[in-house]
C-alpha cells in the first residue's frame, strides 16, 4: 500500500486533499476508517480516482489503461520498473504525464529517507530468512536439551546488499551459523560487523554507484567453485545477488544442487530477475534431490504492514522536495534527486536507458 494513515495525517496537515481507493489498504491491515479518521475520503471507483489525482501515489506502475486515465499534466510517483513497462510509459509521454521512478532514486546519503529500494529490500531480507527457517527440518540454534544436544543450523547469504544483510542479522537472532558472500569486498566488513563469516575471494568487483559489475569468465569460475563448497555445507541458501539491469548471475548450478544435503532449502530472492539458481522457478517451489528451492514473488507483501509504512514514509520524504511548504509543486526538477528519478515529463522520456529501449521498439 502507497500511503498508510500515518502519512495521510501528515499530507491533510501539510494542505494536501487525500483520496484512497476502497479497501486498498485492507490487504495490509489498514481498514479505510483509519483513512478516513486521518482525513482521507475514500473512493469506491478506482477509474475515477485516477482520472482525478493531480499527484499519484502507486505501489506498482500505471497499466496502460490507468496511464490513459490520468489527467494531463498528472504526476505518478511509485516504481515504474520501466524496462518491463515500456507501453505504459510511452501514453505517459504522449500524454504528458509527469512519472517518478522510486528505483531510480539516487543513492545519496541525502536520499536515503525516500529509498524505496533499500526499505523493501529490508523488508525482503528479514522475510526470506523466516521463509528458510520455517521450511527447515532443523532448528537454527544451537540447543542443549535433556534429550541431547542440538547443532546449529548453518545459513548462506550469497549476496550481502541491503536484503543479503539483513538476512544475515535475521538468521543470526534466529541462533544459525552463517556465512556470506559478495563479489564486493566492501561488503565483508559490514558482513562481520553482524557476526557471520565472510567467504573470502580474490575479486573485488565493486562497480560504480556501489554496485557490482559483472564478473569475467575466469572470474566467474572461481566464484563458482568457492560458492559451490559453501552451498554443499549449508542448511539454508538465501541468494539476492542482482547486477542493476542485467539477468541474475547464476551462482548455484543443477549440478550444485545434487552435492546439498537433503533437506536443505534455497530461498532464491532473484527469483523474478532470471534466479541465481539455475533451477528456480519464479512464484514456485521445486524439490530437487531432496532440496528445496523456493522463487519467491514479493516477499515484502509478507509483511505487508510494515512494508507499506516503510514505503509510504518514503513517498512522503520524496513528495516533501517536489511540493514547497506553500503547496505548490516545483517548477523545475533541478534537484539532484528529483532529476535523477524523472523518467517521464513534458511529452520525453527523461531516463536515457528508457528512451534507447523504447526507441529500439516501438516508436
Ligand atoms: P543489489 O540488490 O543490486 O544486489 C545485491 C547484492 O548482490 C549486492 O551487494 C551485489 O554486490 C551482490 N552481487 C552481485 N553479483 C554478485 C555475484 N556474482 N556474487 C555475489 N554477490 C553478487 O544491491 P543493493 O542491496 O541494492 O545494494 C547495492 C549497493 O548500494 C550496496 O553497496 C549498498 O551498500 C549500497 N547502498 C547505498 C545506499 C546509500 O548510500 N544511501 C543505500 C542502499 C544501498
Amino acid at each position: 500500500m502507497a500511503c498508510v494513515p500515518e502519512v495521510v495525517q501528515k499530507l491533510v496537515k501539510a494542505g494536501f486533499e487525500v483520496r484512497v481507493e476502497h479497501d486498498a489498504g485492507a490487504g495490509a491491515h489498514y481498514p479505510d476508517d483509519l483513512y478516513i479518521a486521518a482525513g482521507a475520503g475514500i473512493e469506491p471507483a478506482h477509474d475515477r480516482l485516477v482520472a482525478g489525482a493531480q499527484i499519484l501515489l502507486c505501489v506498482q506502475p500505471p497499466t496502460t489503461a490507468e496511464a490513459a486515465l490520468l489527467s494531463r499534466g498528472a504526476i505518478v510517483i511509485g516504481f515504474m520498473n520501466p524496462a518491463n513497462n515500456t507501453d505504459a510509459i510511452r501514453v505517459m509521454r504522449d500524454r504528458k504525464i509527469t512519472a517518478f521512478a522510486l528505483e531510480l532514486v539516487p543513492r545519496i546519503s541525502r536520499a536515503q529517507s525516500m529509498d524505496a529500494l533499500s526499505s523493501q529490500a529490508t523488508a525482503g531480507g528479514y522475510v526470506a530468512a523466516i521463509l528458510g527457517a520455517a521450511n527447515c527440518p532443523k532448528f537454527l540454534p544451537m540447543l542443549t536439551t535433556a534429550a541431547g544436544t542440538i547443532r546449529p543450523a548453518t545459513v548462506l547469504i550469497l549476496g550481502a546488499g541491503v536484503a543479503g544483510l539483513m538476512a544475515i542479522a535475521t538468521a543470526k537472532r534466529l541462533g544459525a551459523v552463517v556465512e556470506a558472500y559478495d563479489v564486493r569486498r566492501a561488503a565483508g566488513e559490514q558482513v562481520r560487523s553482524l557476526g557471520a563469516k565472510f567467504l573470502e575471494l580474490e575479486i573485488n568487483a565493486e562497480g560504480s554507484g556501489g554496485y557490482a559489475r559483472e564478473l569475467t569468465a575466469e572470474e566467474k569460475e572461481k566464484e563458482q567453485q568457492m560458492v559451490s563448497a559453501a552451498v554443499a555445507r549449508a542448511d539454508i541458501v538465501i541468494t539476492t545477488a542482482a547486477i542493476p539491469g542485467r539477468k541474475a548471475p547464476v551462482l548455484i548450478t543443477g549440478q550444485t544442487v545434487a552435492t546439498m544435503r537433503p533437506g536443505a532449502v534455497i530461498i532464491d530472492m532473484a527469483a523474478e530477475s532470471g534466479g541465481n539458481c539455475q533451477l528456480t522457478k519464479p512464484g514456485e517451489t521445486v524439490h530437487d534431490n531432496g532440496v528445496m528451492i523456493i522463487g519467491p514473488k514479493n516477499l515484502p507483501s509478507h509483511v505487508a504492514f510494515h512494508a507499506s509504512q516503510m514505503y509510504a514514509k518514503n513517498l512522503h520524504s520524496f513528495l516533501t522536495l517536489l511540493v514547497g511548504k506553500d503547496g505548490s509543486i516545483v517548477s523545475d526538477f533541478t534537484d539532484e534527486v528529483l532529476s535523477a528519478s524523472l523518467l517521464v515529463h513534458g511529452g520525453e522520456i527523461r531516463h536515457k536507458p528508457t528512451s534507447d529501449l523504447i526507441a529500439g521498439g516501438k516508436p
